[in-house]
């Protein structure tokens, strides 16, 4: 999304949550069951700092954490007539992943692969108890049912001071995604760029153009120039031979009209420590392993042992130095999932059903790259995959619809309700473009979980 838009819609979801404390503390029911569901509801809420408890008559409240491909499908298909959404997401849009990287280079913008929650839930933004909140979850209370957040101001100084509030659920859906794993490895938080967000896009695109620019500044060396235009990519998985390909494309069609000065300095290095695209049948990676080459990708096999401002230092001791870092090297547990008091599926995720609940607790489920299968259930954890997070959340999102039209809405209340059938997931095949139009498609149905 681009900036000027991503902030006017931001914005508008700051001023949404603030209105809420306007409709609750002004406006007065008038009829004499209202009067008293309202007394009920100050009872429950009074002394609670944030989003207080719903009580019955009300609507119930299914908070959703995250706004990435499992939330944002939850939140499309939430019954919104039966009942409040509260979305709290440090982001306030859906990134479409799968083209990001297209993105780096100019092939797209990023208006074109960024959502905003209020479209994708209008609700958010005009029911008076369904809000988008800016913030981060920090903790969770399954027998109060209450979650903890943290306003994200991204460092922003003169706006608001770090702020820190409850919300009360009757159902808690964790979509909150994973994280890019750095296997502990010095210096990668610090100069490496990751790819899985639209600011590290622009960041990406920023950093090469202004490599490209800095590197026609006369009396540069030829070694610093080398360095300047070496755009190493860690991480031979799809995203990193996608970006890889990406990169080889802008050097070929633009780099060599616009930059042609230096259009002989730049290169594309991919660094991985097995194969690459593993994941892909094995002629399928050799056809990406002798694109990639054709099109001038150096392909290395290694493991990085230390990244430095401007050189990373490979186990074999060799020396790469770069102007610009990309590290794709796969995902894991986040550092909030891992503190949450749930049993956990092998990898550390958050430990679900069939029903994807969470069944040490009522009313908490999780889905996507945030949830696993518990090993109790027999099935596999799945990918990290768009096309699992997001079936996922249609799937809860038909669960819960049902779960409120049967009466079990409201916390506490869903045992009544009969959650019908376990979700099952079909693996549709995956795909990665390898620049040049090309793009490899496997179709073994290989992950069914
Ligand atoms: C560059 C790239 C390309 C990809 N290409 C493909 C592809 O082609 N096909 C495919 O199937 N998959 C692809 N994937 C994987 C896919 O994007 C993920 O599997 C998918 O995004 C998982 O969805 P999710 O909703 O679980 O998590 P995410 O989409 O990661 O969303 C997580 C959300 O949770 C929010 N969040 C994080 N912490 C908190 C917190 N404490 N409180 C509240 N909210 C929080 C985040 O801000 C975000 O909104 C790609 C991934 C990347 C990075």
């Amino acid at each position: 999304m681009a900036g000027s838009s991503l902030l006017r819609s931001l914005t508008r979801h700051a001023r949404g949550a603030s209105a809420y404390h306007h409709h609750h503390q002004t406006w007065a029911p008038f009829s004499t069951a209202a009067a008293a569901a309202a007394g009920a509801r100050d009872e429950a809420r009074r002394g609670f700092p944030g989003l207080g408890p719903t009580v019955k008559g009300e609507k119930a409240r299914v908070v959703v954490l995250g706004t990435g491909w499992a939330g944002s499908r939850l939140l499309k298909d939430l019954d919104t007539s039966g009942y409040d959404v509260v979305c709290v997401a440090p982001r306030n849009h859906m990134v479409f992943t799968p083209l990001l990287a297209s993105t780096c280079v100019g092939t797209l913008e990023f208006r074109s692969i960024a959502e905003p929650v209020a479209r994708i839930q209008p609700a958010v933004s005009k029911s008076p108890g369904s809000y988008f909140l800016l913030a981060r979850c920090t903790g969770v209370n399954p027998d109060a049912h209450t979650i903890d957040c943290e306003t994200v101001t991204d460092g922003e100084k003169d706006t608001l001071e770090p702020r820190k509030f409850k919300v009360a659920y009757d159902k808690l859906v964790f979509a909150c995604g994973a994280e890019a794993l750095t296997f502990g490895i010095r210096g990668v938080t610090e100069h490496a760029i990751f790819l899985r967000e639209v600011h590290h896009a622009q960041e990406i695109r920023r950093r090469l153009l202004l490599n490209l620019m800095l590197s026609e500044v006369p009396g540069l060396s030829e070694e610093e120039k080398r360095r300047l235009l070496h755009c190493v990519v860690v991480g031979g998985g799809p995203t990193g031979v996608e970006f890889s390909g990406e990169l080889s494309d802008f050097i070929m069609r633009d780099v060599k009209q616009r930059y042609s000065h230096v259009k002989d300095y730049i290169r594309v290095t991919l660094i991985e420590a097995n194969e690459i695209l593993s994941s892909f049948d094995v002629r399928l990676r050799q056809y990406a392993t002798d694109q990639l080459i054709k099109s001038g990708v150096r392909l290395v096999r290694g493991i990085v042992k230390d990244v430095q401002p401007n050189k990373l230092i490979l186990d074999n001791g060799e020396e790469v130095p770069y102007g610009l870092l990309v590290w794709s090297t796969g995902v894991g547990a986040s550092p909030f999932v891992k503190s949450l008091p749930f049993p956990k599926s092998p990898c550390g995720r958050i430990g679900v059903d069939e029903w994807l609940r969470v069944p040490s607790v009522r009313d908490v489920y999780a889905i996507g790259d945030c949830s696993g299968f518990l090993e109790s259930t027999g099935k596999d954890v799945l990918p990290a995959l768009a096309q699992v997070a997001e079936r996922q959340g249609k799937y809860l999102a038909s669960l819960l619809n049902r779960t409120m039209k049967a009466g079990g809405g409201h916390a506490n209340s869903e045992a009544e309700a009969d959650p019908g059938p376990p979700f099952v997931y079909k693996h549709l095949g995956s795909m990665a473009t390898v620049g040049r139009y090309k793009a490899l498609v496997d179709l073994r149905q290989s992950k069914v979980g």
